[in-house]
């Protein structure tokens, strides 16, 4: 029996506001839909934190035994520098200023995202579409709007008659607002914009001139709306409703609104059965933004090569710092939580390895099914990773307490207390299980690095060149590292 039909999944739905027994449409199988990075820039700790929330409950669900498919767009095209439909795309406006390519623009930042994706230990999504690669299908369900009387067009742009749609739909029910609300906070005079009001959002933009991002349509060169590429990916790969759809907190309105509205007029339906929401990562109190110079870029931590922190810290443990929050809480970001969240990871993996040496006994004095159960308890919460990892830190406690003799375990209990502690850190929390690489702030390729420079430095010694082999140690030595001459050859920490 798969595992999903012994724990019952509640998560919290964001349409509803309130947590609900988790049901997929097809038994067995999830259909998730996140959206993923505008690819103009490197992503920043924030961006990660959104993603790494999405991998922690794409590799729960996995774990529970569902067939998941996974799909995380690239936008690629479309997302103004405005959100409200005005300004430069994104991806042309680095384009012009690096004079590159938007395609240039666009793969040296799917590549950086990739990259970044993999060191977190982050599982690649079932499907990544790019916004560029649908434009024939944003074309078409455009049509489809216009058909329905849900959208106008004006001087080669589509806009989507928000107005019309609230006549048989509820405009603003994710993120609970009212559409009267909104038009009377707006300031906007309808004058200033071809849009019929200033609520309506653009479907496709008809390309100016100077505009390099553009493709011919039935109303002329343009490019689709930010918006519109989400609808049409998930609705093409997932079906026209599915069960979860994730993205960041900020997303809700009007990116998710949006989506929401546009599927309901498309296809007579809701879109999506969960709206997921994960919270801000936040810098000093502050939303961590690259707009705002409020940032850190991962390679900046993982190198030490920033402001904010006093050492570099490895992915692992910047993961199961994240992994210390509730996907739904704002988590700031500094020195001193790094560092605990640093020490608790190693009292973690140092339990499990002394886990692998307990002896077994013929009667188990501790309840390691119970335990089992509150770590499933945990994640069943709308996956409450900060009480999964307090009840891996009482797994820990029940392995001291029976290496120091005062608990005894059966070899069955034991076998199922490893295999559950390795499971929930390593597979569904996704902390790599390398201790060294964990916790030094050193990764596998700098590992690679270090041997070969201690072979180096053993060659030289052994041609007694004291001056290179002394030159090793102290250049090594000034930037952080110390070598260490033992028994057992030469081995290095780092500050
Ligand atoms: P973007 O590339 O701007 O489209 O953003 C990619 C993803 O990162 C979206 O899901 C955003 O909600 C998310 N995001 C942006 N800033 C933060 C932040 N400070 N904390 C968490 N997620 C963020
Ligand atoms: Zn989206």
């Amino acid at each position: 029996m798969a595992l999903y039909n012994k724990q019952q999944l509640r998560l919290y739905n964001s349409i509803d506001g309130e947590k609900q027994v988790f049901k997929p449409i097809h038994e067995g199988r999830i259909g998730m839909y996140v959206c993923g990075p505008t690819v103009y820039s490197n992503v920043h700790l924030g961006n990660c934190r959104t993603f790494i929330s999405f991998d922690m409950i794409y590799r729960y669900l996995s774990h529970l035994g569902y067939k998941v498919r996974y799909v995380r767009n690239i936008t690629d095209a479309g997302h103004l520098t405005d959100d409200a439909d005005a300004g430069e795309d994104k991806i042309s406006k680095k384009a012009r200023l690096e004079q590159l390519e938007p395609m240039e623009v666009v793969q040296q930042y799917t590549l950086d995202f990739h990259n970044v994706m993999k060191r977190f230990n982050c599982h690649p999504p079932s499907i990544e579409p790019t916004a560029t690669g649908h434009i024939v299908e944003q074309i078409e369900i455009i049509k489809t709007i216009l058909d329905k009387g849900y959208a106008y067009e004006r001087n080669g742009s589509i806009y989507f008659d928000v107005l019309k749609f609230n006549e048989d739909h509820h405009y603003g029910k994710l993120s609970g607002r009212n559409l009267e609300d909104m038009i009377a906070n707006t300031r906007e005079l309808a004058s200033q914009s071809e849009k019929e009001n200033a609520q309506d959002f653009a479907l496709w933009k008809k390309a100016s001139p100077e505009h390099i991002m553009r493709w011919p349509s039935p109303w002329g060169d343009g490019f689709p709306g930010w918006h519109l590429e989400c609808t049409v990916m998930s609705s093409k790969y997932l079906g026209e409703t599915f069960d979860i759809h994730g993205g960041g907190m900020d997303l809700k309105f009007p990116h998710h609104e949006c989506e929401i509205a546009q599927g309901e007029a498309a296809h007579g339906h809701s879109p999506v059965n969960y709206w997921l929401h994960a919270n801000m990562l936040t810098l000093e109190g502050k939303k961590m933004s690259k707009s705002t110079g409020n940032s850190i870029l991962p390679e900046e931590l993982f190198t030490g090569d920033n402001d904010f922190m006093e050492k570099p810290f490895s992915p692992a443990v910047i993961r199961f710092f994240m992994m210390q929050a509730h996907y739904r809480s704002i988590l700031d970001f500094s020195n001193d939580a790094i560092l605990a969240a640093e020490k608790g990871l190693h009292r973690l993996q140092e339990g499990i390895k002394v886990l692998q040496q307990l002896p077994a006994s013929k009667e188990s004095s501790v309840d390691i099914n119970k335990w089992v159960q509150d770590c499933y308890n945990a994640m069943n919460d709308d996956f409450n990773t900060p009480i999964l990892i307090a009840e891996l830190f009482e797994g820990v406690k029940i392995i001291h307490a029976i290496k120091d003799g005062n608990e005894t375990i059966t070899a069955a209990d034991l076998k199922l207390l490893e295999e559950k502690m390795t499971a929930f850190l390593i597979d569904v929390l996704g902390i790599e299980n390398n201790i060294a690489a964990a916790t030094t702030g050193a990764s596998k390729h700098i590992d690679a690095a270090m041997k070969l420079i201690i072979d180096l430095r053993a060659t030289a010694r052994a041609r007694k060149d004291w001056e290179t082999s002394d030159k090793i140690r102290d250049e090594l030595a000034a930037a952080g590292i110390q070598l260490k001459d033992g028994a057992d050859g030469t081995t290095f920490t780092t500050n």
